[in-house]
């Protein structure tokens, strides 16, 4: 099958959260399988030190704000999977993906409208006749109402569309005026498409005009169609259920693998972990923590988002770090209020805790080799890299049983048991599992034997890709 796969971010070119990553492991996933992909994604500034490859195929589109003249960049990672670049300098060529800081780009709905029909655009002009058109999350959304729309009697007008929804908290609200500025007919203004709440509503163009949507795990494809977990579109997610499937995301094995991680200072396995405590040195000295410290080592690598409930962390770290020899090692980036929280905690428990704010993906790996546990205590989840890194890496992970981290960890009172869960939102709940941490260490067989059972669970994309494969070609009727 022919497909273009539509995504605002794609490693290592830009990156700001897990989908970066699903849009350079499946699509590289499918090109194994014996697909053609071709991803696009705009070129942002970060994009350039890949000196991608100009196409010489110009591209102009235009909206009521303007005609915008474009060209189409690329970089080949093999025969059949190549990503291209939407070059639009006055919409991507600033330090930012959606915005600096805590500010979105003024022209965000600008920018993603480019991406979705700019797209399209550019598989026309590369004579590339998609069956299967893959959009993902808000950004694209409207590629799904522009697909139906604008290219019925073109080669494109037979691809069938998917889109996945990678994380329903973000749906790309835009005040009304947009519509105009887009050039979208006001007729689909309304509750069954365009309109939320009397706001423009991007993700929802992909709810309702795709073909068919999927999301990142079975757990939260549930979870979105109950009013806690819908974000306000439970009711149009529930009409649309015989179209939605949860597939598990996967993990990149080449990069995130402990026997050949080139990020390490040594490598382990599931059946020699001596490098892990190696790792475990370089992680402590690292963070200027004593490079022998025995109690257990708790780490986090995260968005500092009130979707990742640090905020259960650092309400019920402090106890625990008074009355034990336990350590704790952040990374991370993102709400002020929480970095600033963090800080602190960092200054009242030195040789304890250790942190770094900021985004560092070489130590991310680093971490999770180093750590014992993982915490990831988070509101909702719809799937989660972090607590299958931190399996793949013997750093058993403590998550709360939602969305994708269900569907991944399985609780040690289970004789397969990977990890700690703990059901209620709350400050006890999160600390009777941190508690189970602390035993669970002191046991260091079982421990071993939590750790070896994670380290060989298989979570590699090929399994997601298979799925993803068998649901394309339900929609182009080929099986
Ligand atoms: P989300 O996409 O919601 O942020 P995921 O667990 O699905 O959460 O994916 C997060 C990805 O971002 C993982 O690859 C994780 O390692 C990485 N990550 C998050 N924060 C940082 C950071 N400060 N430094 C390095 N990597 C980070």
């Amino acid at each position: 099958m022919k497909i273009l796969f539509v995504v605002s971010e794609v490693l290592p070119f830009s990156k700001t959260g897990g989908l970066a990553d699903v849009a350079s492991a499946l699509p590289a996933a499918l090109a194994g399988l014996g697909h053609e992909v071709k991803v696009v994604t705009p070129a942002y500034a970060s994009v350039r030190a890949a000196k991608p490859e100009p196409l010489g195929v110009p591209l102009s589109l235009s909206f009521p704000a303007g005609t915008f003249h474009s060209e189409l960049l690329s970089v080949s990672h093999g025969p059949n999977h190549q990503v291209l670049f939407l070059a639009q300098d006055a919409l991507y060529d600033r330090p930012g993906i959606y915005g600096e800081g805590p500010w979105p780009y003024a022209d965000n709905a600008l920018r993603y409208a480019f991406l979705s029909v700019g797209a399209l655009s550019a598989a026309q002009a590369l004579g590339f006749a998609p069956d299967i058109v893959h959009l993902n999350d808000w950004q694209t959304g409207l590629a799904a109402l522009a697909l139906l729309r604008g290219y019925g009697d073109t080669p494109l007008g037979r691809a069938r569309s998917v889109f996945t929804l990678h994380n329903l908290a973000y749906q790309g609200w835009f005040p009304k005026e947009q519509m105009d500025v887009l050039g979208l007919p006001w007729e689909l203004f309304t509750p069954d498409g365009l309109e939320f709440y009397d706001q423009l509503n991007f993700l929802k163009a992909g709810v309702v005009w795709a073909d068919a949507l999927t999301t990142v795990s079975p757990t939260y494809a549930r979870d979105i169609q109950t009013p806690e977990g819908g974000e306000g579109l439970h009711g149009l997610l529930r009409e649309r259920a015989g179209a939605l499937t949860g597939i598990l995301n996967g993990i990149d094995t080449t990069t995130w693998n402990p026997a050949t991680d080139v990020h390490l200072p040594a490598r382990f396995h599931a059946g020699d972990l001596a490098g892990k405590a190696e790792c475990r040195r370089a992680l402590l000295s690292r963070f200027g923590l004593p490079a022998e410290a025995e109690g257990p080592l708790f780490v986090c690598i995260s968005r500092m988002a009130a979707q990742k409930g640090m905020d259960l962390v650092l309400e019920v770290m402090p106890g625990l770090l008074s009355r034990s020899n336990a350590r704790l090692v952040v990374l991370g980036s993102g709400d002020p209020e929480l970095e600033t929280a963090f800080r602190v905690l960092a200054s009242r428990f030195p040789g304890q805790v250790g942190l770094q704010l900021g985004y560092d993906e070489s130590l991310s790996h680093l971490v999770e080799a180093g750590g014992d546990f993982f915490l990831m205590p988070s509101r909702f989840e719809p799937c989660g890299l972090n607590q299958m890194y931190s399996l793949a890496y013997g750093c058993v992970p403590v998550v709360r049983s939602v969305g994708g981290l269900s569907d991944t960890v399985v609780d040690l009172s289970q004789p397969d048991g990977t990890g700690i869960r703990f059901d209620a939102f709350s400050a006890p709940a999160f600390e009777r599992a941190v508690e189970r941490a602390m035993a669970l260490h002191a046991d260091s067989t079982a421990l071993e034997a939590v750790r070896r059972r994670g380290m060989v669970r298989d979570f590699s994309w090929g399994r997601s890709a298979r799925a993803y494969e068998a649901l394309y070609r339900r929609l182009v009727g080929t099986t």
